[in-house]
């Protein structure tokens, strides 16, 4: 055999970004950036989204009447999911094409009761939301987001800590010169759950009441909230701070909560891009994945499934019959390749940042467990799909075989009886409070988002 075809036979993944427009991709990102900045909880991200999906003529969804081509509508899950479709020029019995992605992200939850002081400093209690490395969260401007019901029933909306000039909250750390016995933890334990507790004040209400009668005061001032009405409320705290570009070459994007808004952006600007598609196209932001996607707004839930079932119904089509024609994007994050931790890699078949996204046949953890492992024939549909798109792709797994893994929403739309394969972003840092990502691969998934919804 002549050398040179031999060579050919090789596999070589490229970089993104040599396909790319860098102007088109840079002004996608900034897009992207103003969406991160203001979706870091599934909440902000339904209203963001809301807000885009209406500037683009999308409409609330009202069951019962004929669906036209072209049309364009969503539904708001409990204020925590959204799921948008396109309708399509063919029969809803040809199949929807879904992208399912995530909008929640790990995170600190206020407790019920989250309000004491010790020693003379005001604290919130927390429960952690998600997988995460507690020891990130200490020593950080952390901001306050959420929900509170008053006793009357009242809804307030809580923001603490976006603007420049609003104050944050805090999580101490022990100084490294007395700390010979936490640095000889391991890493799990170096900071406890029950020590990721929020600094809220340190002034007292007056001589003989401290520190939890001020913070309650001042709550109370802005808010009019008492102390009962924390057990009636939804309150996280997220990093503080905004997105930024990374890298000399500006190449890259730190941001919290790219898991797994990275690809629910990509998959909005892709629905809103589309005029008449053959396919009905679905989008599906969902909640809770980072908890197991239990509740009812996560996609366990059978609001997903009736989304479709309600258009199908609208079409006089049978349910069963376009679920068994459709095709579906579990959007999600992928762990990419860090040479600097590289032993817990498997270099073959790790993904890498800038050379597209990733579609992973399979997830899951000792032995593909709990994973919907997509056919030979799903990954060679969606492969023609992307390389006649001209996206850069590649392949990836969660690290080397028994050193961990993880689960993504691709079971649950398997449950529906709809094939589906995980494709997303490579991501570094993957749930820490910045997380990192090349622009290069956000856009080709945003092509990648585009070629599903034009098959
Ligand atoms: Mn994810
Ligand atoms: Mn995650």
């Amino acid at each position: 055999m002549e050398k040179e075809f031999a060579k050919n036979l090789l596999y070589k993944p490229t970089y993104a970004h040599l396909n790319q427009d860098r102007p088109t991709v840079d002004a996608f990102c900034n897009a992207y950036r103003a969406y991160m900045d203001a979706s870091k909880t599934e909440r902000d991200a339904v209203r963001t989204s809301v807000e885009m999906a209406e500037k683009a003529g999308f409409t609330p969804y009202v069951p019962g009447q004929p669906l036209v081509p072209g049309q364009r509508i969503y539904r708001i899950n409990r204020e925590k999911s959204l799921m948008l479709a396109v309708v399509g020029s063919e029969s809803l019995a040809q199949g929807f094409r879904v992208i399912a992605s995530h909008i929640d992200s790990p995170r600190l939850d206020l407790k019920p009761m989250p309000l004491y002081e010790s020693s003379g400093i005001g604290y919130f209690k927390t429960h952690y939301y998600g997988g995460i490395k507690k020891y990130h969260w200490a020593a950080l401007p952390l901001a306050l987001h959420g929900v509170v019901y008053l006793k009357d029933g009242t809804r307030v909306d809580v923001c603490i800590g976006e603007d420049e000039n609003d104050p944050v909250l805090y999580i101490s750390d022990l100084m490294p010169h007395i700390a010979k016995d936490q640095v000889a933890k391991t890493a799990s334990n170096v900071i406890s759950g029950e020590s990721l507790n929020l600094i809220t004040g340190s002034l007292p209400f007056d001589e003989e009441e401290g520190v939890k009668l001020n913070v309650l005061s001042i709550l109370h001032e802005k808010y009019g909230m008492e102390e009962r009405d924390f057990m009636t409320a939804e309150l996280s705290a997220v990093p503080a701070q905004k997105s930024r570009e990374v890298g000399l070459d500006r190449s890259m994007i730190a941001a919290y909560g790219m898991d797994d808004k990275i690809c629910a952006y990509p998959s909005l600007r892709a629905l809103e891009d589309l005029d008449v598609p053959k396919h009905t196209c679905v989008v599906f932001l969902a909640d809770k994945e980072e908890i197991g996607s239990e509740g009812v707004t996560g996609l366990r839930s059978e609001a997903y499934a009736a989304f479709l079932r309600d258009l199908c119904a609208d079409a006089g089509v049978c349910d069963r019959e376009a679920f068994r024609n459709s095709l579906c994007l579990s959007a999600d994050v992928g762990g990419a390749y860090d040479p600097c931790y590289a032993e817990a890699y498997e270099a073959n078949n790790s993904c890498y940042i800038g050379k597209g996204v990733v579609v992973s046949k399979y997830t899951g953890s000792r032995g593909k467990g709990g994973c919907s492992d997509a056919s030979a024939e799903v990954m060679s549909r969606v492969a023609l799909l992307l390389d006649g798109a001209g996206i850069a792709w590649q392949t990836g797994e969660y690290g080397k075989v028994d050193q961990g893994g993880a689960g993504t929403v691709a079971v649950e739309i398997a449950k529906f009886g709809i094939d589906v394969v995980d494709v997303g972003v490579p991501l570094l840092s993957m749930h820490a409070p910045s997380e990192l990502a090349a622009k290069s691969d956000i856009y080709s998934m945003y092509g990648c988002c585009k070629a599903i919804f034009n098959d």
